[in-house]
């Protein structure tokens, strides 16, 4: 016996059960098209929904800071490592976005965890929509604060748990995913607002895969919903739309205030890297000047779904590009993601515990870099694979 056998076992656990992640390998840049383990296929998988990821704006962007900056941050930002750009990329994010002022953290996930604790602590609730992304879990959890689940976009189960707790606590924070990456649905962020500022709550929503995506030109899902001024704290990544790598908290400049005193991954972890922060105002940039990347995306988007509802597949609630295709027991949609890659494919099957039992998915991801061709080549794909294994007929 060793101390270490126990990761053995678990390991073989995860093996025996199925849940056990190949992670495979690319050998080319983000695209329509991947080299994945060494073939090419049609890249249904990636969150780069505007094609950012390798545009040649954004490399010249990067290039260009690098040879003045350099690569690395030095520092954290609140000792050395706050350039000039990092400013700059703060204030164009929060114009574009239409909101007071803005942070940059390290991803989107930083963001979560620097922002949550800075809000609440012990004496105070969080109120998390059941599907919120893993980051605001931790986030919530590192706060010390009380944490009260609300059913999945059920704003009357909301204000319940609102109605029946809110007098226990100092202060309350309610917080959603604005769109769930599983799903594809859209937090209903205006009655969820409509609720909240009855109790005197803190309102905060994670923009993630709603930045680039949802409003005029990208601007998110609070100008989806015209919420400018009314949402106290949006956190973004630029992980995802922006094609770099980075978190954004924006919204009440006395919020961002006190993230640049006291947000633990803005203190103690270094700033966000030069090639990052220069790209990602590139990315602002295109986003400004064109709606052309966004209205390609939801063409794109459209076009797939319906053609995918005609085949006869479920895509679920999905109201953005993420696309599920609803395939039940998650054998199936590991055959169907094993035969749709045979087929130059690359779709992603998710099952439990990723999605509830019985609920397992190929999820689709739609790009602004998908020509109408690759879109046919993979709606080909999914008829035949789809036909051949009983899903639709
Ligand atoms: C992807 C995602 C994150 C994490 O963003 P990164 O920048 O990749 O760390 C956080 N929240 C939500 C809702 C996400 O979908």
């Amino acid at each position: 016996m060793s101390k270490l056998d126990w990761v053995d076992e678990e390991l073989n656990k995860l093996r025996e059960t199925g849940l056990y992640n190949q992670i495979r390998t690319l050998g080319s840049a983000q695209g329509a098209w991947l080299m994945v383990d060494g073939k090419r296929v049609l890249n249904f998988c990636s969150n780069n929904y505007l094609g950012l990821a390798n545009h040649p704006r954004l490399v010249q962007a990067a290039e260009t800071a690098m040879r003045k900056y350099g690569v690395g941050p030095g520092a954290v930002r609140s000792i050395a490592g706050t350039l000039d750009l990092h400013i700059e990329f703060d204030q164009r994010m929060a114009k574009f976005k239409g909101v007071e002022a803005a942070i940059s953290l390290q991803s989107g996930f930083a963001a979560n965890l620097a922002v949550i604790p800075a809000l609440v602590g012990k004496e105070d609730a969080i109120l998390s929509d059941a599907l919120n992304h893993a980051s605001i879990i931790d986030g919530s959890r590192l706060s010390g604060a009380k944490i009260l689940r609300y059913e999945h976009c059920d704003v009357a189960d909301l204000e319940r748990v609102l109605r029946e707790t809110r007098k226990e606590f100092r202060r309350c924070l309610v917080v959603t995913d604005g769109v769930f990456s599983m799903d594809g649905d859209v937090a209903p962020l205006d009655k969820i607002y409509d609720v909240t500022r009855n109790y005197e709550a803190i309102l905060m929503v994670d923009d993630a895969h709603g930045e680039g995506v949802l409003g005029r030109g990208g601007r998110g899902i609070v100008d989806h919903f015209d919420l400018h001024g009314k949402v106290d704290v949006e956190v973004g990544t630029l992980s995802k739309a922006f094609g770099v790598m980075g978190g954004v908290v924006a919204g009440n400049a006395r919020i961002v205030e006190w993230l640049h005193q006291r947000a633990r991954p803005f203190l103690f972890s270094s700033a966000i890297t030069v090639p990052d922060v220069a790209a990602g105002l590139a990315a602002i940039d295109l986003l400004e000047e064109s709606t052309v990347l966004v209205d390609k995306l939801w063409d794109n988007a459209r076009f797939f779904k319906r053609e995918m509802q005609t085949l006869g597949f479920d895509t679920g609630a999905s109201t953005t590009p993420i696309t599920p295709v609803m395939l039940g027991e998650a054998p199936l949609a590991q055959a169907v993601s094993r035969k749709l890659f045979e087929a130059g494919v690359f779709g992603m099957a998710l099952g439990f515990p990723t999605v509830p039992q019985g609920k397992a998915r190929i999820r689709v991801m739609i790009s602004a870099a998908h020509k109408q061709a690759d879109l046919e080549y993979g709606l080909e794909a999914f008829a035949r694979v789809g036909r051949e294994l009983g899903v639709i007929r």
